[in-house]
């Protein structure tokens, strides 16, 4: 089935086939002909299903006629984060190629007010929006809702998680009854089904089958490590040196305060290495991002939030720092690697008990067992190894320097770093089924000879390359 039997107009048509997409996903499939009615649509799909597509495919036709007037936008989509906003302006760029007259406007936090402003005074066809900043706009007065003919919300489960919802519920009271709704979500819990009880007019349920299957090109591993900080930092460490075909890779971490620590302790390690998360301001953000797309470097920590949705084709590796604590980010994680039928390469690494009880969700969700990796070459760390605070002239030659650890404490290591708890201080955790479980289905992986942080021969040149990074 095409594009052409959908409804959309000519130009749509020619943008998308200028993209080179021959076949609607399924979400497209299913939404559009609604959308083009005018229906109310209630869409259960996740990024990377094509949902944006979906929504702004028939957007474009329908703007296609009329005309936007100052501070009233026409059409208002809500994103949650500034990344998936700034996404969505550029699938708007992209199928509207054909669109002249169309004005598109993102109004988005850690950017200036005054040329939202401009452009809000301009008159706006497409107006993409973070709520906290649409909201800030609306109480100066500088914007007028009550023109807007569509609202789309999307990732509304993720706008739950950040505590989006009463704006959301604020901003629905402030566009017209009248208007059409487009509500995009991946999981329906309450709090989401009350809000498209109430905001939503008798909808058209759109339900594409979640990517909760990990895509089959995508090996999976789990990493055994001591739980402390620099042990897991130290794991990393010898996943990333000892990757096989690494060309990038993005590490994960549960929290935006590990994603700053790991990052600061990678650099220091000398790797070539970026972070994104939410506490940084927009313009490091998109900075970031572009350096990691354009391979300028290859190390890019992330938190979910930051990382949601967002469109990196081709990364051969993800580690996950932390085990994610929602299965469904799991899934989200890893698919960021495997994409179009290349291969690549997951690896979590689990760390005492909390974790294997996280593991085991994400394997129901999943439907398959992770096996754990039987041997992470290279020498655990000790606590001192972690080159916390020394000269910066030291900095680049950190690996270098590192002594080679006597053979006796290697082995010491090595075999306290098979158990996963490690403080004595601690009563010992009760049994983990799943980790035990996990031992029986290891699968055979080339054994390598432990390497010492002494050796950066095995070390690819692009993982020493220094960058700079902004303050
Ligand atoms: P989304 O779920 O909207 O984030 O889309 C995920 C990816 O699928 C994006 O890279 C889109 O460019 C791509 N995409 C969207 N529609 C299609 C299609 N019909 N065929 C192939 N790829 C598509």
């Amino acid at each position: 089935m095409s594009f052409s039997h959908l409804g959309l107009s000519e130009k749509v048509l020619a943008a998308v086939a200028a993209t080179g997409y021959k076949t609607p996903t399924p979400i497209q499939d299913q939404a559009i002909p609604h959308v083009l009615a005018r229906r109310d649509v209630l869409g259960i799909a996740q990024t990377g299903t094509g949902k944006t597509a979906a929504f702004v495919l028939p957007m474009l036709t329908m703007l296609e006629t009329g005309r936007a007037r100052a501070r009233m936008p026409r059409t208002l989509i809500l994103e949650p984060t500034r990344e998936l906003a700034a996404q969505v302006e550029e699938s708007f760029i992209k199928y509207g190629a054909n669109h002249n007259k169309l004005n598109v406007a993102l109004i988005i936090g850690g950017v200036s007010f005054d040329d939202q402003d401009a452009k809000l005074m301009r008159g706006v066809d497409v107006l993409i929006a973070t709520p906290g900043r649409l909201l800030d706009h609306n109480e100066r007065g500088r914007l007028l809702l009550s023109g807007v003919e569509l609202l789309v919300i999307d990732e509304a489960d993720r706008m739950l998680d950040m505590g989006f919802i009463p704006d959301i519920e604020r901003i629905c009271k402030l566009v017209p009854f009248t208007r059409q709704t487009l509500f995009f979500t991946a999981t329906m819990p309450p709090e989401i089904r009350r809000i498209t009880e109430q905001f939503l007019s008798n909808p058209v349920r759109v339900e594409v089958s979640k990517p909760a299957t990990t895509v089959a090109t995508t090996a999976q591993f789990l990493a055994r490590s001591g739980r402390d900080g620099f042990e897991k930092r130290d794991t990393l460490r010898r996943l990333i040196r000892s990757a096989e075909g690494m060309k990038n890779a993005i590490v994960f971490c549960n929290r935006k305060r590990d994603v700053a620590t790991l990052h600061r302790s990678l650099l220091r390690h000398g790797f070539s290495v970026q972070a994104l998360h939410g506490d940084m301001d927009q313009s490091a953000r998109t900075a970031a991002l572009e350096q990691f797309r354009k391979n300028e470097v290859t190390l890019l920590i992330a938190s979910d939030v930051a990382a949601r949705g967002l469109d990196i084709p081709d990364v051969s590796h993800i580690y996950n720092f932390d085990v994610p604590i929602h299965p469904d980010d799991y899934v989200h994680r890893i698919g960021r690697t495997g994409r179009a039928g290349r291969s690549g390469t997951a690896i979590t690494i689990v760390a005492g008990s909390n974790d294997a009880k996280a593991v085991a969700a994400i394997e129901k969700l999943i439907g398959q067992t992770i096996p754990f990796m039987d041997k992470i070459p290279g020498t655990p760390a000790e606590p001192q190894h972690e080159p916390q605070h020394e000269p910066r002239h030291q900095q680049r030659h950190e690996p270098r320097q590192t002594a080679r650890p006597p053979q006796r404490g290697r082995h010491e290591h090595q075999r306290r770093a098979q158990q996963p708890e490690r403080r004595p201080q601690q009563p010992p955790s009760a049994p983990v089924a799943r980790i035990e479980d996990a031992r029986s289905r290891r699968v055979p992986q080339p054994v390598r000879q432990p390497m010492d942080d002494g050796d950066v021969s095995h070390l690819p040149a692009f993982l020493l390359r220094p960058v700079t990074v902004k303050a």
